[in-house]
């Protein structure tokens, strides 16, 4: 018999239930590939994401070129597409991997009951978490929607098994039709990509590579160096995660091995950073029983707070790293040449937005959905409303992030501010840290003017949340 295999979220050829179970359940076997970006809106891929996955397409690619086959790859309406495609191929069946965001889960559903309806066997696989987002809920049967009782319930259950290997099938298909990667036009037209060409390699090779360099240099390390945004301190997986070139399981699995091996007792290491992959599954089980929130507050009380009205100026000079805040300019900086910023910095420039220059959250997570490589709508919509005080789990309004005092703390002899901000390179680190109290040198540099006063700002954002607070 004939298998269908669908790849959209889970671009890899190791540990892919839905492939293993074609190859496995079948004699042929087609991998297939429909561009529909359509299908995602709202939050169909930025232009940073439109490149990794032009990449990843064309890695996935060669991998099967390896295997002496093709990744079939269309354009246009899931249905119809998939319709022609068992016309010309004969299959009986199709096997993907679920996705979880609203629009995805919608268009599987009903593009599940249409092919059931003409007789074929869908069956859709769990592949990209370690738990479905439906399977955990607390003691009352309610989602969860504080972090530490989740990740306690979901720790006590990480799936034990072994990944699965790379797939093979008996024999791959291929019938005619397919297009070139080029055709989707996923690459920008003016080449505003060459930052994000040498900091990635998208594929299924590049994610291995990165987490090799990270079991070996910096997980030891990972509780203290993860907060330094100018040291290699985290495992940069967030893209490749994405867009399922590495499963979780395939993560804890290398990472366990290698402590195993230097030294059992080194296993306690690893909880730190698992627990930050029990961040991702818990924004996923969020935007499952909130599909909601990637547009309105998780918390309603929100619903009133008073924003400052959208002021595109002051927009355009958060996003192009000119706020006059040194730590602010650097993280956007990064953003916009790399597609990727640190934890720590994106936690600070999303607080000045949205505390010390009161706009709304929903700005900062459009930027941020067109520019990060690692956009993904479940973890940044938890990112910004956990910052902005209004989401599940989230940090207090009050806690307002300092960026000076974040950087002096964290990134202390200013490496990351002077990589990203070039023209401050000459003065010293404490003049960066204690900016304000050095206005003539950062001007004298041609660096802007601080754009708000933080201290003022900050007291009109607590006053905006104390009332609010008092309603
Ligand atoms: P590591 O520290 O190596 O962590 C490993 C993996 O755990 C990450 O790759 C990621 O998949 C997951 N993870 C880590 N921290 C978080 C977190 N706080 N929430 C959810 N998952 C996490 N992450 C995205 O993947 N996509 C986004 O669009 C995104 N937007 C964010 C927006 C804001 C405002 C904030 C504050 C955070 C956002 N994050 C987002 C979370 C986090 O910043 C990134 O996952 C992390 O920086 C990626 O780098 P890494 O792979 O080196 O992380």
């Amino acid at each position: 018999s004939t298998a269908l295999v669908l790849f959209r979220r889970d671009l890899r050829l190791a540990d892919n239930p839905a492939l293993a179970a074609a190859c496995a359940g079948h004699d042929r076997v087609l991998p297939v590939y429909i561009h529909a970006p359509e299908q995602e809106a709202p939050w169909a891929p930025g232009a940073a994401s439109r490149w990794w996955l032009h990449h990843a397409l064309e890695a996935l690619r060669r991998q099967l070129a390896a295997q002496g086959t093709d990744l079939h790859l269309r354009i246009g309406n899931p249905l119809d597409q998939l319709r022609d495609l068992v016309r010309a191929s004969g299959a009986t069946a199709i096997h993907w991997n679920r996705r979880y965001e609203p629009a995805g889960i919608a268009s599987d559903t009903a593009l599940k009951a249409a092919l059931r309806e003409d007789g074929i066997a869908v069956h859709s696989h769990a592949g990209n978490l370690w738990h479905e987002p439906w399977m955990l809920a607390t003691d009352a049967g309610q989602p969860y929607r504080v972090f530490t009782p989740f990740w306690h319930n979901l720790r006590s259950q990480l799936p034990e098994a072994a990944p699965l290997p790379v797939a093979r099938a008996r024999e791959w298909l291929r019938v005619p039709g397919s297009l070139p990667t080029a055709a989707m036009g996923l690459l920008p037209a003016i080449r505003w990509d060459a930052g994000l060409a040498e900091a990635w390699r998208p594929g299924e090779a590049g994610a291995r590579e990165l987490l090799e360099i990270f079991a070996d240099d910096a997980v030891a390390d990972y509780a203290k160096g993860r907060d330094l945004p100018a040291r290699h301190g985290t495992s940069r997986l967030s893209p490749h995660l994405h867009f399922g070139e590495i499963t979780p399981r395939q993560i804890r699995h290398v990472l366990q091995e290698r402590a195993g091996a230097i030294d059992a007792r080194q296993r306690p290491d690893l909880e730190p950073y698992l627990r930050e992959l029990g961040w991702r599954e818990f924004a996923h089980h969020l935007l499952f029983h909130f599909p909601h929130t990637p547009e309105a507050n998780f918390n309603p009380r929100f619903d009133d707070f008073p924003w400052a009205p959208a002021d595109e100026a002051v927009l355009a000079r958060w996003r192009q790293g000119r706020t006059g805040i040194p730590l602010v300019d650097a993280g956007m900086r990064e953003l916009w040449h790399t597609g990727w910023m640190h934890n720590r910095v994106r936690m600070v420039v999303a607080s000045f937005l949205t505390k010390n220059l009161r706009q709304h959250w929903l700005h900062g997570a459009r930027w941020f959905w067109d520019t990060l490589v690692d956009a993904d709508l479940a973890n940044n919509t938890l990112g910004w409303q956990w910052v902005a005080g209004c989401g599940a789990d989230a940090a207090p309004y009050f806690r307002v992030f300092n960026p000076y005092l974040q950087s002096a703390k964290f990134d202390p002899d200013a490496a990351y501010l002077k990589r990203w901000l070039p023209e401050l390179a000459a003065l010293p680190a404490k003049t960066l840290h204690e900016a304000w109290k050095h206005p003539a040198a950062l001007a004298a540099c041609g660096y802007p003017a601080p754009i708000v006063d933080m201290a003022a700002s900050r007291d009109a954002a607590l006053a905006a949340w104390s009332a609010l607070a008092r309603e």
